[in-house]
């Protein structure tokens, strides 16, 4: 304390500096005493989300089948069936995370203007990488549960639809049914409910007249920087080495 004292008198040699000694000097008469451990206050939430998808269905005549992914959802949509198209010139940097702000604006950008329940599917489905939307296009809607007043799905609402791609190899449509739930709770037959909508949803996409076979869930690769071969029509670029057709688009794809 006084080699302090001494530094700050010497250094100023004001009066406004001899006032300091004399001001540091009252709060040390007060400070507490220190204790052995620090009252805690806690902060805590628990979010729980989940998420199930079904294999994929390869389905013939691909192109008049895209329009009719809204219809596979059918009657087990409890409101009007969102259709969100795969993402413009995302090469994989769009995310649903806030503090992450160049992914979250790019995102936004993307879904900002599609309805409550779409934005929770897609912040759901991708933070658990069921959903890459940067080539696969979503049809969405409530399908179980409720929604708050501003339109938002509860914990135990499930929502989702069906999910859709192109083969890399054969240019088929590949539509997969895929539903998500969760947030600030959880219930225990939320995933039994879960299931019994992923089913339907899978008897619907086979019963939709074009299915061809079924397909393992191979997903394409992003290319980004190790991209082989670009899409020509959308710009896509993908790092399957032997993609044939684009993912995003259905369309021939190009060596790079
Ligand atoms: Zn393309």
């Amino acid at each position: 304390m006084d080699f302090l004292r001494r530094r700050g008198g010497g250094a100023s040699g004001s009066a406004g500096g001899a006032e300091k000694p004399a001001k540091s000097a009252a709060p040390a008469a007060s400070r507490p005493i220190i204790p052995e451990e620090v009252n805690a206050e806690d902060h805590q939430v628990r979010l729980s989300y989940a998420a199930k998808s079904s294999e994929g269905v390869r389905l013939g005549s691909g192109r008049e089948a895209k329009a009719e992914l809204a219809g596979m959802i059918g009657s087990l949509a409890k409101t009007p069936v969102e259709v969100v198209d795969p993402r413009e010139m995302d090469t994989g940097q769009a995310s649903p995370s806030i503090i992450r702000t160049a992914e979250a604006q790019a995102w936004l950008a993307a879904h900002g203007s599609a309805s409550p329940i779409t934005r929770h599917a897609l912040f759901v489905l991708e933070m658990l990488d069921a959903i890459d939307p940067a080539y696969e296009t979503f049809a969405c809607a409530l399908l179980d549960g409720s929604t708050d007043p501003a339109g938002y799905p509860d914990f135990s609402a499930v929502v989702g639809g069906v999910a859709a791609h192109w083969d890399e190899s054969t240019g088929d449509l590949i539509v997969r049914a895929i539903v998500a739930w969760g947030g600030r709770g959880t219930r225990g037959d939320t995933d039994r409910e879960a299931t019994r909508i992923l089913s339907a949803l899978f008897r619907n996409i086979l019963e939709s007249g074009r299915a061809m076979g079924l397909v393992d869930a191979g997903r394409p690769m992003i290319g980004g920087g190790l991209a082989v071969v670009s899409c020509p029509h959308c710009g896509f670029s993908s790092a399957g080495q032997r993609a044939l057709y684009c993912p995003k688009c259905g369309m021939r794809m190009v060596r790079g």
